[in-house]
């Protein structure tokens, strides 16, 4: 048989591990990515899972210490500083760039072409073709649409499926191990620290440093802090000091300074003293919490693959680690000859596996997301929720994962 052709649409983590994947199998994949520059340097922290690291090292990608920070306990501060719960764990935090590198740099060029950003998809019994916003036009066999929450392919197939607001912002904050003050850093740097203000959801970590560095003294802290955060509350987040308003992605560097001295007084206000501080030396920039559900993931010759197909809250952790899951699902399903059977070998394998995983991120989210309603109508597990239930979640997270991906198999 004629090699197979592939045409990838979005060059992150996803289309990263879809390319490779496919070429595993015999498949000649090309990705297409709109951004005109490498995404090199972008990300930063992120759980790793047993699953990925299989994966990777299905693609000869070995997961060695050079790959993340390990860790080995949790702690839980109260707002004073002290510590009030310590607990054992097992996890490494990786970074989206040491990802990226180590399933970009094996590509070769003429694989992986920037600057392309796609306009539409047509198809026939034939072949599918990816149509450009420059009018360029390729042709293949199959389109895999990895091209994230705001998917152009999704938006085409699925027109009415939209992006659902949790009614919370992750506010984030990266600072290099170098600037973190030196007794603070002993005290927490190599924890897994979490805070909990009342409705609210604050953690803490070491990954990879600015260069996808490991070793001590390079590495960099992450802050992740989820509140509450009414729609008026979050138009306001997002409009610059100039009034304009950018929609629910307002570039970081133009947040506005009060709305970041706020934040800043805020952490000190609520959050232990240690992290505090990190965060009040860090630039903090915020996120809306989304969730997505598709209702299918194959229409003919496309396929949808990772945050284009499903986006979960991102307490599940798993973002990247799905990308991958769903790519090698798609790759074992197009390495037979009958690539129509193929293709709803993999509708039926990862459409439940993507709504299992957006319902655990509802569920892990739904104590922020009530927040927002009247005290008197919330549930008792929507009034309190204390460090156990937390630490539990998360102790858990690799085995819900596990458990999610064995369910959804068994359905389909
Ligand atoms: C720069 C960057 C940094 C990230 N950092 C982190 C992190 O630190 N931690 C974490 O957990 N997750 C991070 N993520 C998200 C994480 O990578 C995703 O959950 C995971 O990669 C799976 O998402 P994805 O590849 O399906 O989609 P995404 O990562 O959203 O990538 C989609 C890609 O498609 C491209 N694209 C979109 N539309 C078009 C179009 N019309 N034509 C061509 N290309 C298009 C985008 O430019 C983007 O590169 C990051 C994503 C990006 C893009």
């Amino acid at each position: 048989m004629a090699v197979r052709r592939a045409l990838v649409i979005g060059g992150s983590l996803g289309g990263l591990f879809a390319a490779r994947l496919l070429r595993s199998v015999g498949w000649d994949a090309v990705v297409f990515e709109r951004n005109a520059e490498d995404l090199t340097g972008r990300g930063a922290g992120l759980s790793t899972h047993p699953q990925l690291i299989d994966i990777l090292r299905r693609l000869g990608i070995d997961f060695d210490e050079s790959m993340g920070v390990s860790l080995d306990t949790f702690i839980f501060l109260d707002r004073t500083g002290k510590t009030y719960l310590e607990a054992k764990t097992v996890r490494t935090m990786s970074s989206w760039g040491r990802l990226y590198r180590a399933l970009r740099d094996p590509l070769p060029s003429e694989s992986y072409r920037l600057g392309m950003s796609l306009r539409n998809v047509e198809q026939d019994a034939a072949g599918v073709t990816a149509v450009f916003t420059d009018g360029a036009r390729v042709g293949a066999d199959l389109l895999v649409g990895a091209d994230g929450v705001r998917s152009t392919v999704r938006e085409q197939f699925l027109p009415d499926v939209a992006l659902n607001y949790a009614g919370y912002v992750a506010w984030r904050a990266m600072l290099d191990e170098g600037e973190v003050p030196t007794d603070i850093r002993a005290e927490i740097f190599e924890r897994y620290t979490f805070c909990l203000p009342e409705g609210e959801l604050f953690l803490a970590y070491p990954v990879p440093g600015r260069n996808n560095e490991t070793q001590v003294g390079r590495r960099a802290y992450n802050i992740v802090w989820y509140r509450p955060t009414d729609p008026d509350t979050l138009v306001d987040l997002c409009t610059d000091a100039s009034g304009r308003y950018h929609g629910t992605a307002i570039p970081p560097p133009l947040i506005r300074p009060e709305v970041v001295a706020e934040i800043k007084a805020t952490a000190r206000a609520l959050i232990a003293p240690q992290v505090a501080e990190i965060f009040a030396r860090a630039q903090p920039f915020f996120q809306p919490i989304f969730d997505l559900e598709s209702p299918r993931i194959v229409f003919g010759r496309v396929a949808l693959l990772g945050d284009a197909a499903f986006v979960a809250r991102p307490h599940v952790g798993a973002g990247v680690t799905k990308a991958a899951l769903d790519a090698a699902s798609l790759a074992d399903a197009a390495a037979s000859d009958d690539l129509v059977a193929g293709l709803q070998q993999y509708q039926r394998e990862q459409q439940p596996f993507g709504s299992a995983l957006v319902a655990l991120g509802r569920t892990e989210g739904a104590y922020i997301s009530a927040q927002l309603k009247p005290r008197d109508q919330r549930t008792a597990a929507e009034l309190k929720r204390d460090a156990h239930d937390v630490l539990l979640s998360h102790q858990l997270r690799s085995e819900s994962l596990h458990k999610v991906l064995v369910a959804s198999r068994r359905a389909s």
